[in-house]
């Protein structure tokens, strides 16, 4: 008989942290219909994630989960956990990982999946962004094609990345916005300031027409 995986309990200072996060994207309509999820860092060998199915507006202490970093999932996980799991075994500093299915991120993975990336130019918003101090840069967005084999999807985009990705986010094609930082804070401030990029982006496409 396998023995019981022994997880740490979940403080309550980190399920208000993702309960607060899930409001803030709720409010936004970045998570309808139940989607998304959100993470956090419990120490260098677990984190706590949000469970499949619940209403990401209204998150309490029972909607979370505890999971070891280095062992099978636990049934109830969202099925995205692969993903997030993945994200934090390649960067031991990643506290905070969110995900969310706004209009803008799923539209333009769409609208630009055949070249791999949505290129976004000369915003003051880039500075949002860790590692970037002028706006006087281009950023390039990574989109991934989506796979509902999310362990094989986590293997290709891990290799992908390279463990050293330019931006703190990628996008899944038709699918949504994946973004991380060292707190969530840091996860949340990237999470905004790409959103606004690519809400800015596809605005600027439409008047294009
Ligand atoms: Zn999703």
């Amino acid at each position: 008989m396998r023995m019981a995986l022994h997880l740490p309990t979940i403080p309550d200072e980190v399920a208000g942290d993702i309960a607060a996060i899930g409001r803030f994207a709720a409010g936004r309509g970045w998570v309808p219909a139940t989607s998304g999820n959100f993470s956090r860092r419990l120490d260098s060998g677990h984190i706590a994630i949000t469970r499949s199915g619940i209403d990401k507006g209204a998150i309490g202490a029972r909607d979370l989960i505890a999971v070891a970093l280095d062992a099978p999932l636990p049934a109830g996980v969202s099925a995205e956990t692969p993903l997030h799991v993945a994200r934090y075994r390649a960067d031991a500093r990643i506290g905070a990982i969110v995900h969310v299915h706004s209009v803008a991120a799923t539209v333009l993975s769409r609208a630009d999946a055949a070249r791999g990336y949505v290129e976004l130019d000369g915003f003051e918003m880039h500075k949002a962004l860790a590692g970037i101090t002028t706006h006087e840069s281009t950023v390039r967005l990574p989109i991934f094609a989506n796979d509902q084999d999310t362990h094989a999807l986590a293997e290709r985009i891990e290799a992908a990345l390279g463990g050293e990705p330019s931006v703190p986010g990628y996008l899944l094609a038709g699918h949504g916005l994946y973004a991380w930082g060292a707190t969530m804070d840091d996860a949340r401030r990237h999470l905004e300031g790409v959103e606004f990029l690519l809400t800015c982006a596809l605005e600027e496409r439409r008047l294009r027409r």
